[in-house]
């Protein structure tokens, strides 16, 4: 950054948007995992909108980079400056803007935790149900950015479907006001759709009008010890039809993840006596009147086979150890050691036979390492996990050639290399592969359109030409 950007932006913010001390930017530059580190002197605070805008104006003037900031949650590295860009944080902008219970929304400023959106909206009786394991700390404005999913797609939807409107700050620091409650608007190109799951290469967004739903009146939470794949998804079939499709959750856990979790993460225990190849979370939601069809329909499914064994929670405090088995799993892989990582999909009928090739193929490439399969069975959505055998010392140096088996596989089922966790800087170069020439010639050509200079978020997502 120029000294002379520099002072109009101190001029600008002042000292609480405007930072240059190491020490409150470093917590911004490491994520979670540890993966990634950034580097940038300079994060920027703005208190709102206007100020948003004018930090645009002042960049674009001069072509100087910006990288936004939600939570610090993502897992493919799009939330880093990684070359001195100047780091935008919108923690100053969290109001909850307005819920409104006649039309069933909400808007929310980008900075506001998610969590902070879920309770607003629980408060006015109504629910948003985006739910993830970073819930706590990931922002409104992070969510939409990355088009984030979570435990509740299976019912809802991924993120992208609950955004009836958005407000976006153009790189040129236009304002676009897109910020309707409307249910129904079908007037031309739906521009609010490009900035979701951008990642903050299009536009700034900086709130965020949600679509929200009735607060189910009673939750049913099980565990299931199931013998595989083919016949969990049996069990959601059934909870399906008989419930009227009010399944919320449908997650995996395999034996070796209920391993590490009840090694590694405390209070956390196995609920049965008998080891299982597999396990699923199931809950459905909606009247108190889905109690019996539930427990029969799981009676039906045990009789069947096509479980050996299954706890129904029957307290509120039963049901969090019940997802505490599931929410840690990423925890307790971290705890273990070092593991590849993978966030695909494939048709949800295909995974069984996913699992099987995918499997194989990486064991062939690597002897020894071991898979962790989990994730939201009932969206096609699985972390396809390895840990890295103890002692190799392949860790990282390999990833992209371990990742590249799992894709092969992934791209001869029809699957995606990104379900949930978007492109960052860790799939790009993938990106190039798993997309049409036209896909990708398209998508640069919004980008020239939006952000000529390439000052938003630069060296993400998009392939390299
Ligand atoms: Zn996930």
């Amino acid at each position: 950054m120029n000294a002379d950007t520099a002072t109009r932006l101190k001029n600008l913010l002042g000292p609480k948007g405007f930072i240059e001390d190491a020490a409150e930017i470093a917590p911004h530059l490491c994520e979670w995992r540890g993966k990634y580190h950034g580097r940038t002197a300079v994060m920027l605070r703005p208190a709102s909108t206007a100020e948003t805008a004018a930090i645009m104006k002042i960049c674009h003037a001069d072509g100087t980079k910006v990288v936004p900031q939600g939570g610090n949650t993502g897992l493919v590295g799009g939330q880093l400056p990684f070359a001195d860009e100047a780091l935008i944080d919108f923690s100053r902008m969290h109001r909850i803007r307005a819920v409104d219970a006649g039309t069933a929304s909400m808007i929310v400023d980008a900075g506001a935790p998610l969590a902070e959106a879920q309770q607003a909206a629980d408060a006015a009786g109504l629910l948003l149900p985006v739910s993830l394991a970073s819930e706590g700390s990931c922002t409104v404005g992070g969510i939409v950015s990355t088009n984030a999913g979570g435990v509740n797609v299976l019912r809802y939807g991924m993120v992208r479907e609950q955004v009836l409107g958005l407000e976006v700050v153009l790189a040129d620091g236009r304002i676009l006001d897109l910020l309707r409650t409307l249910r129904k608007d079908n007037t031309g190109y739906d521009l609010k759709q490009l900035f979701i799951g951008a990642e903050g290469t299009l536009g700034l967004v900086t709130a965020v009008a949600f679509k929200l739903y009735p607060k189910p009146q009673a939750r049913f939470t099980a565990f299931l010890a199931v013998p595989g794949v083919k016949a969990a998804l049996a069990i959601l079939s059934r909870v399906q039809a008989a419930t009227g499709g009010m399944a919320d959750a449908f997650e995996l856990v395999p034996r070796y993840g209920m391993d590490l979790v009840t090694r590694h993460i405390p209070d956390v225990k196995d609920p049965f006596a008998a080891p299982s190849p597999w396990y699923v979370l199931c809950e459905v939601s909606g009247t108190p009147m889905l109690k019996d069809v539930f427990e029969d329909t799981l009676a039906s499914a045990l009789e069947a086979e096509l479980a050996s064994d299954a706890v129904i929670a029957t307290s509120e405090a039963q049901r969090a150890a019940l997802w505490r088995l599931r929410e840690s799993m990423s925890e307790a892989e971290k705890l273990e050691g070092p593991s590849f990582k993978h966030d695909v999909a494939v048709p949800v009928g295909d995974q069984a036979e996913f699992i099987d090739a995918a499997t194989k193929a990486v064991a062939k490439a690597e002897p020894g390492i071991k898979p962790i399969v989990f994730g939201h069975l009932g969206d096609g959505n699985l972390h396809f996990n390895f840990m890295v055998p103890q002692g190799r010392e392949l860790w990282l140096e390999r990833w992209d050639e371990i990742a590249a088996v799992v894709y092969a596989v992934v791209r001869e089922f029809g699957g995606t290399i990104s379900a949930e966790h978007g492109i960052g800087v860790m799939k790009r170069s993938e990106l190039a592969r798993s997309k049409t020439p036209e896909e990708l010639e398209l998508m640069r050509t919004v980008k020239d359109a939006l952000d000529p200079q390439n000052i938003l978020n630069p060296g993400k997502l998009l392939p390299d030409d």
